[in-house]
């Protein structure tokens, strides 16, 4: 099993710690300022329990799905198919 970290947008106070803490595994969008996950690489489990809104959460997957990092590579994905 894999694991998958993820943030839930509509939960997200915008208010940065993830991004400061783990600037490789986090950014803050720029198109709502909520934080995006840009690498599921050395997943910073401790985060789930930093984040003040609960908004970051990491589930495990069957090894055989591919989720891209960020939406950005899931365009670059459908345009290189
Ligand atoms: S720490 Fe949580 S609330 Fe703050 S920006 Fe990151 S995901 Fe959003």
């Amino acid at each position: 099993m894999a694991k998958v970290m993820s943030v839930d947008s509509n939960l997200c106070l915008r208010c940065g710690l993830c991004a400061s803490m783990y600037g490789d595994n986090f950014e803050l969008s720029g198109v709502d300022g909520s934080a995006v996950v840009t690498s599921q690489n050395d997943i910073p489990e401790d985060m789930v329990g930093m984040c003040p809104a609960g908004a970051i959460s990491i589930n495990e997957v069957a090894d055989e799905v591919d989720f891209p990092a960020t939406n950005q590579d899931a365009e670059s994905d459908d345009k290189a198919a």
